[in-house]
């Protein structure tokens, strides 16, 4: 039996992990679930799979969460500090799936346990870049990816040699605007924004696929789990999503992965890694799906991923503070306070101004984030 931690549990990437635990119970020992404020279904899933401990983010919700637990055996906390204990409590694999830069400290306090992570809080990875990869480093923990693009990549990448990499391409749906005209775009609803054509994911990264952020935030993290340089690395529009990335090698060879829409395919590709293990998912059927497109990103409609490759190359503050930028920008957005096109907008002035020198340690990273946040807000007040 294995041991394993679901830093946020209650969301989209927590219950594909937990669907998938639960058709192989033997196999596995829930030590920590975490979630933000979702108590009833951190309970339900903490008593349902008999976890060590559960824990909330927001303090308000600890008397909830212990009234919900009474009488189970099963340890209650709650806070910031709280998160980061359960997710230093030792297993074989911590699965880092909290939303957002608020992920950034419970995933480092896993990593420093020197374990196995799989991560696919990718605003952790963009925010602290080269401090995570240090401390992977330096405690010896291994990163596996999430992120379907990234797990894509990761299997092309195995039995190859990475200094044999001519390009690394990320496949992105194009999200539900990707036909819209500008006009239409300019006036898009969350409702809207929301409705991703080919995968069923949480609020914020499907925003994120509509401005198609989501595909610069994986263009930085790409740049950090696979050392081939950001001039190696490019995005190809491909609104199937059959497709998840592709290697291509100096000879010639482009390996591709490809599967169904899916995350429980790549979260399984972690939890069994290096082996493979039985999905309830539905099988390829190409000759159903009959075609396979590619179109270069339009930059003039979605200027994210510009964004994100500037940021990438200035280096330094700038990736962290185009992360807390967006965070904002797309929670405004949500709230219904600015509309679609207004969030690019945001995070490109927020990049304009001056947040000081590459943050070199957590607490660094994490005061960046803040200050972005504050410098986001005010370009935000200024809408
Ligand atoms: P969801 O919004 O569905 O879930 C987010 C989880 O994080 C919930 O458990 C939530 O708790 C918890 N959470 C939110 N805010 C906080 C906080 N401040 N402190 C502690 N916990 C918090 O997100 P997804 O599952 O869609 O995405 C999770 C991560 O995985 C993101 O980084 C995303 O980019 C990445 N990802 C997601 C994919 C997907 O298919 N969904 C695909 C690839 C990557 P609560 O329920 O209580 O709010």
């Amino acid at each position: 039996m294995r041991t394993i931690s679901i830093l946020g549990a209650t969301g989209s990437v927590g219950a594909s992990t937990l669907d998938l635990i639960r058709r192989n119970r033997d196999e596995w020992r829930i030590v920590a679930l975490t979630a933000n404020c979702n108590v009833t279904q951190l309970a339900a899933l903490a008593r349902e799979f008999g976890a060590e401990i559960a824990v909330v983010g927001d303090e308000t919700c600890l008397a909830e969460l212990r009234m919900a637990l009474a009488g189970t055996g099963i340890e209650a906390a709650a806070g910031a500090k709280a998160l980061c204990e359960a997710a230093a409590r030792p297993v074989d694999l911590t699965v880092a799936a909290i939303v957002g830069c608020a992920g950034l400290a419970p995933t480092m306090a896993a990593i420093e346990q020197g374990g196995t992570i799989a991560l696919a809080n990718k605003e952790a990875l963009v925010s602290a870049g080269d401090v995570m990869t240090a401390a992977v480093r330096a405690n010896g923990a291994t990163l596996l990816p999430v992120d379907s693009e990234h797990n894509a990549i990761f299997q092309c990448l195995q039995a190859n040699d990475i200094a044999d990499v001519r390009w690394i391409t990320l496949t992105a749906s194009g999200g539900p605007f990707r036909t819209w005209s500008a006009e239409r775009i300019a006036a898009a609803t969350p409702a809207q924004a929301v409705a991703h054509p080919n995968w069923d994911m949480g609020a914020k990264i499907s925003v994120d696929s509509a401005t198609m952020m989501n595909k610069g935030l994986e263009f930085i993290e790409a740049y950090h789990l696979f050392p081939v340089g950001l001039d190696a690395l490019r995005i190809v529009v491909h609104p199937q999503s059959v497709v998840h990335s592709m290697v291509e090698y100096r000879d010639g060879s482009t390996l591709a992965q490809l599967g169904p829409p899916d995350m429980r395919v790549p979260v399984a590709s972690c939890l069994a890694w290096p082996k493979r293990m039985e999905t309830p998912c539905q099988a390829l059927d190409l000759a159903a799906i009959g075609e396979l497109s590619f179109f270069a990103p339009d930059e003039n409609l979605f200027p994210a991923t510009r964004l994100a490759r500037d940021a990438a190359h200035a280096g330094g503050a700038a990736p962290a503070v185009l992360n807390a930028a967006n965070e904002v920008a797309v929670a405004a957005f949500l709230a219904g306070k600015i509309g679609f096109t207004k969030i690019a907008v945001i995070v490109e002035q927020a990049l304009n101004r001056d947040i000081g020198v590459a943050p070199a340690s957590l607490e660094e990273v994490l005061a960046v984030d803040r200050l972005a946040r504050l410098r986001a807000n005010e370009v935000l007040e200024s809408c």
